[in-house]
């Protein structure tokens, strides 16, 4: 498509938009608007402003509004949330861990009873250590890869038929899409 070339020419031919062919003061060589900025530019602030609004906590209404559409849109958020690959379901998980800093916190020490509870009291110190190197491996595969990767326990802690402990021999490093997996057939199997 031909496009005015200067913002005088636009105006004058009513377009709502011009291209100069020259790279703009960020270096986007794109469409400018007749009444703004280069449409590059104002895309890059409209993420970036909806990046801040989504990490602020929400107000009190917006989260009643958030709760009707639930009740209203059952079905279909739980579709789109089963719809969702391993990494966007990690994506959302994190984005929902900044704006609830303190379920985060009660669901972290949560966790620490349930590995303290499963943790025989025999265990001894390099056994402890053996486990810290998991996680620590977990978290080195991470950052190494850009996939997940989490420690699980073989059998798990809690479970209706069988409970596992928290020790070295039912420990181990995989992505966090097997153990993802691994947790539906667990809830398929009940
Ligand atoms: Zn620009």
């Amino acid at each position: 498509m031909d496009y005015p070339k200067t913002r005088k020419e636009a105006k004058e031919l009513g377009a709502t938009h011009y291209y100069t062919g020259e790279p703009c003061i960020r270096g986007h060589i794109a469409l400018r608007k007749t009444k703004g900025a280069c449409i590059e530019c104002v895309k890059e602030d409209w993420v970036k402003d909806n990046e801040k609004r989504s990490l602020k906590p929400k107000s009190e209404a917006s989260k009643a509004a958030g709760r009707r559409y639930y009740e209203r849109n059952k079905e279909v958020v739980k579709a789109r949330a089963n719809a969702r690959s391993p990494e966007e379901r990690y994506r959302h998980k994190y984005a929902y861990k900044i704006k609830n800093p303190e379920l985060y916190k009660a669901l972290v020490s949560v966790r620490r009873r349930k590995h303290r509870k499963a943790t025989p009291k025999w265990i001894t110190a390099s056994q402890k250590l053996a486990m810290r190197e998991l996680y620590l491996q977990a978290q080195n595969l991470t950052k190494l890869t850009g996939e997940r990767y989490v420690v699980d326990h073989i059998v798990p802690l809690i479970n209706e038929a069988i409970c596992g402990l928290h020790v070295p021999w039912n420990l181990r490093v995989i992505t966090q899409e097997e153990n993802l997996n691994k947790s539906n057939k667990l809830l398929a199997s009940n």
